[in-house]
């Protein structure tokens, strides 16, 4: 319904609701203006708030890491999303995001943004593999029928957070993880629930690897 045809206080409500979301916009709306939101770009091509040449050689020497990483593990990286590194948690200029880190797709263009608690090479290779998914994958393919629990099971096979390797008293359970097919039911329920579902994804999806391309775990 168009909202002239709304009742006036209707219409006064619907835009009390919009307007907090319009004033800080999130991360979706930063992959979109990316590149109006006055960051630097760094030599590599990825972008930062930070200008100083410190933080600059650490980013780029992060993301060489990472790539590094994604070529010996799955081969080169054939995705090329833009990489944001910001500095301050609560995110740059007017967007409002992740901490510690976020990958997003608007169309056929990823992002990579990695906030000052996420900027270590097992984030930042998790969230490229990611964008190597959605561009092997396609966008839509990937939204309509990759299962959550698959697309995060292949990106920790990059991330080597001890945390999130499995209990061997948990192996015989690390297959309910396949139920978590949908983005809502991977991350319901509380950190430690959520650390035990990375956990199941990164040991099923090492074994489905296995079995299908040969990938050696
Ligand atoms: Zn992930």
């Amino acid at each position: 319904m168009p909202i002239s045809t709304l009742r006036p206080l209707a219409a006064a409500a619907l835009l009390a609701t919009a307007l907090p979301a319009l004033a800080q916009p999130g991360p979706a709306s930063a992959c979109l203006f990316i590149y109006h939101a006055g960051l630097h770009t760094l030599p590599d091509g990825s972008l930062s708030d930070d200008a100083s040449p410190t933080a600059q050689q650490r980013y780029s020497r992060l993301l060489r890491e990472a790539r590094q990483r994604i070529t010996d593990t799955f081969g080169a990286p054939q995705a090329s999303p833009l990489v944001v590194f910001f500095s301050q948690p609560q995110g740059f200029g007017r967007y409002r995001l992740n901490a510690v880190r976020s990958a997003q797709f608007i169309g056929s263009r990823a992002c990579v943004l990695m906030g000052p608690k996420g900027q270590n090479v097992d984030a930042l290779a998790h969230e490229l593999v990611h964008a190597e998914i959605h561009h092997r994958a396609g966008a839509l393919k990937r939204w309509l029928q990759l299962p959550t629990w698959f697309d995060e099971g292949v990106a920790m096979q990059v991330d080597y957070r001890p945390r999130y390797t499995l209990p061997a008293d948990d192996a015989a359970k690390a297959s309910q993880v396949r139920q978590l097919n949908s983005f809502g039911a991977f991350f319901a329920g509380d950190e430690q629930t959520v650390v035990r579902n990375y956990a199941r994804a990164r040991y099923e999806a090492a074994g489905w690897l296995a079995r299908a391309v040969g990938w050696a775990e």
